[in-house]
């Protein structure tokens, strides 16, 4: 059941309910299409502490929200986080119903069972092949410990889905592989349309491998069936009767219509869309809220984030049609 009416709606009458929060920038992979090069980490000084984030998130769940995927960077790499998934089950009577997280899989053998223990009720997992050598090319790290982390994070019972960007050049060979090990691992498995969202803005259209491309793989294996779309932005396809996978396709299909999200980086600043060019920086408030928790500064935090939230752009072409440079990138952002 969904609550009444969003506090947090754009001028297109899109309602959020869900918030990603990206805890840290840093990872331990250098995937080409989301890290630059030479990245430049936030500094610890300047992220949110979880206590403020607690406070900000109890703030987005009085108004409506009924998500929070935690991200990153890579989300492992933040100390405290676990304790910070455990803290967030006190909003479930406010209205909060889902806590997730999206991991690049890599501590998840030491992770998963206290994850499980904290309460978390889903993890994306990404997974862009199974070729050892590929993944190393890919992520500058290593395979083995994400496969291990996978298997630990479903012995403990956590609902875990994988996704998987796929590069022209680079991986689209493991579209069929994916879905054969995917299959029989009983675990959903999404592709995700290469964004320009990359570090080092690289990003070309000859590189995305399409929603299209895609289904012309797997119709030569299978046979296929659109399944009717809810709000999630995956489009679904049944694989055989049997199986089914999504695909995300911002570039081919962008789901911008009916978006309901908002994302928040470690430091701070709420991004109303992906590919928004600017943020809105809320940790000096958030510092002020924490140590002057009052009514009157809450309403005026409430109301700069929905003044925000309401001039969310129709999407991504209207954005991406105005050639402003971006600041941000998906390390920082959290996908
Ligand atoms: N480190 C974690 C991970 O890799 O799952 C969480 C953060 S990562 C930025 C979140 C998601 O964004 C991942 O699924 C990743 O594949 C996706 N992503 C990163 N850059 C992307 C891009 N340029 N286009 C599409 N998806 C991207
Ligand atoms: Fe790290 Fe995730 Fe970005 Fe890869 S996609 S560099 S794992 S944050």
């Amino acid at each position: 059941m969904q609550n009444t009416a969003s506090f947090w709606v754009d001028q297109f009458g899109r309602e959020k309910r869900k918030l990603r929060i990206s805890v840290t920038d840093r990872c331990n992979f250098k995937c080409s299409y989301c890290m630059p090069e030479h990245p430049e980490w936030m500094k610890k000084k300047n992220l949110v502490s979880f206590e403020a984030l607690y406070q900000f998130c109890e703030l987005m769940v009085q108004g409506g929200i009924e998500s929070i995927r935690i991200t990153g960077g890579e989300p492992l790499m933040r100390k405290g986080v676990v304790h910070f998934i455990e803290q967030l089950q006190q909003l479930k009577p406010l209205g909060l119903k889902r806590i997730s997280m999206t991991s690049n899989g890599h501590y998840l053998k030491k992770y998963a069972l206290a994850l499980k223990q904290a309460g978390l009720d889903d993890l994306n997992i990404s997974l862009d092949t199974l070729d050892a050598e590929q993944f190393h090319k890919l992520t500058k790290n290593n395979l083995e410990p994400v496969l291990s982390g996978i298997e630990q994070a479903q012995q403990v019972g956590l609902a875990v889905k994988i996704n998987t960007v796929l590069i022209n050049g680079q991986n689209e060979d493991q579209i069929l592989p994916l879905v054969v090990w995917a299959k029989a691992q009983n675990m959903s498995l999404r592709f995700i349309e290469f964004m320009p969202l990359d570090g080092d803005a690289h990003w070309q259209k000859q590189n995305v491998i399409t929603e299209q491309d895609i289904l012309t793989v797997l119709a030569t294996q299978y046979q296929l069936q659109l399944q009717t779309q809810g709000s999630e932005p995956a489009r679904r396809y049944l694989l055989d009767e049997q199986y089914e996978i999504g695909i995300i396709s911002t570039i081919s299909h962008a789901f911008c219509g009916s978006c309901d999200r908002i994302r928040m980086t470690a430091q701070g600043e709420l991004y109303n869309c992906l590919f928004a060019t600017e943020g809105l920086a809320l940790k000096p408030q958030l510092d002020v809220l924490l140590a002057n928790p009052n009514v009157d500064l809450k309403k005026q935090l409430q109301q700069k984030i929905q003044q925000y939230v309401w001039q969310k752009e129709s999407g991504f072409d209207a954005i991406y049609a105005k050639k402003q440079p971006r600041k941000i990138s998906m390390h920082m952002l959290g996908g």
